[in-house]
């Protein structure tokens, strides 16, 4: 498989990774099977998160004697150094490793959270002291919000930004991307499919592949989804103008529904995470019931009937995405879902 530098990091790493998130839904041994099979196929950057439940224990499993063929990256939400330095403990016990390559700060979302981790007394001092002793190998963050990112790339603290990267979602192509490459910073593609959102892989792999610096990880659930996606790298990347025509249409009917998780939509008056219940389908194809129907989903979904119907936030999206519109909708989704899964438990 063709490789690529990952920024000031130095690690050279196959040019498709893999994403974490949903092994979470399937059982161990299918979630190790996948995993070895992505292994197979040469992918050598595995990422997961403190937050994925199960994920870095069954990658930590997948990958047993073959620790120096990988690269592990995982992250952590917290902002404490108490918490940032719990957090590493946790992933190395469930990876069973003694050393992390790639330790991200997790969504970094705002710029008070970025001052927070920026401040060398705070949790990055965590990260520094466990860079020195070997424990992680270097120090990344992740971020949805474009301006939030821009100024972590531009301090120059981190050796990787990971930030949602698609046909769709392609505002990183403008500024975001130059901007890494002039700091030298490693770009992390999540989110390739836009979470599960785009099923013609060919199209939105061969639009990420012309970028020679870009990583996409698509969470990968079963065996034939990293096979499908392996064949379009193996093929020309060239895209077809029947292909063209088609993201077009795509870009043109998704767009406009499609929501970024930037936030900028905020505050609601009525305290509604909007950009939480807007990837409720996108959940419900890729977590496992137990997260989707209890915790932050349950709750934003509950919140969500709050709506007034205001309409603030649809003055401060950039995107113009209907937001009244579109929250029933999400509500109504969550629902089915919801007794779907209730009548699968009582059978
Ligand atoms: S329209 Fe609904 S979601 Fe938007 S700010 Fe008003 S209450 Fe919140
Ligand atoms: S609704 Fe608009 S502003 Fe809010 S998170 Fe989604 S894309 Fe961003």
């Amino acid at each position: 498989m063709d490789k690529i530098r990952l920024g000031k990091t130095g690690m050279t790493v196959s040019k498709l990774g893999f994403g974490g998130i949903p092994i979470q839904r399937v059982s161990e041994d299918e979630a190790v099977a996948v995993v070895q099979r992505c292994l197979e196929l040469g992918i050598t950057f595995l990422d997961t998160a403190n937050a994925y439940t199960t994920s870095e224990a069954r990658i930590g499993k997948a990958i047993k004697g073959r620790r120096r063929e990988v690269v592990i990256a995982t992250k952590s939400t917290s902002r404490s150094r108490e918490g940032v330095e719990r957090h590493l403990n946790m992933s190395l016990e469930r990876l069973e490793l003694d050393y992390i390559d790639l330790y991200q700060f997790h969504q970094v979302g705002d710029f008070k959270s970025l001052e927070i981790v920026l401040d060398p007394k705070g949790p990055m001092a965590v990260l520094e002291e466990a860079k020195k002793a070997g424990v992680i190998k270097h120090i990344g963050v992740t971020s949805h919000q474009i301006d939030v990112a821009k100024e972590a790339v531009k301090s120059d603290r981190f050796e990787t930004l990971m930030f949602p990267f698609n046909f769709i979602t392609c505002e990183a192509a403008d500024e975001l991307l130059p901007l890494c490459r002039k700091h030298d910073a490693g770009f992390i593609a999540m989110k390739p499919l836009a979470g599960g959102t785009l099923d013609n892989v060919t199209i939105a792999f061969k639009y990420l592949f012309q970028f020679p610096d870009v990583l996409p990880i698509p969470g990968i659930e079963k065996p034939h989804e990293i096979g499908e996606i392996v064949q379009v790298l193996q093929e020309s990347w060239d895209m077809s103008d029947a292909e063209r025509g088609e993201m077009q249409r795509l870009r043109d009917e998704l767009g406009n529904k499609f929501c970024r998780r930037c936030d900028y939509c905020q505050p609601c008056t009525q305290e509604i995470p909007i950009s939480t219940v807007m990837v409720i389908s996108s959940a419900i194809r890729r977590l496992p019931p137990e997260r989707l129907f209890t915790g932050m989903f349950a709750d934003a979904m509950e919140k969500a009937a709050n709506c007034t119907e205001c309409g603030d936030c649809e003055e401060r999206c950039p995107y113009q995405l209907p937001i009244r519109e579109m929250l029933p909708e999400m509500v109504q989704c969550f629902q089915a879902a919801k007794q779907k899964y209730d009548k699968s438990v009582l059978n």
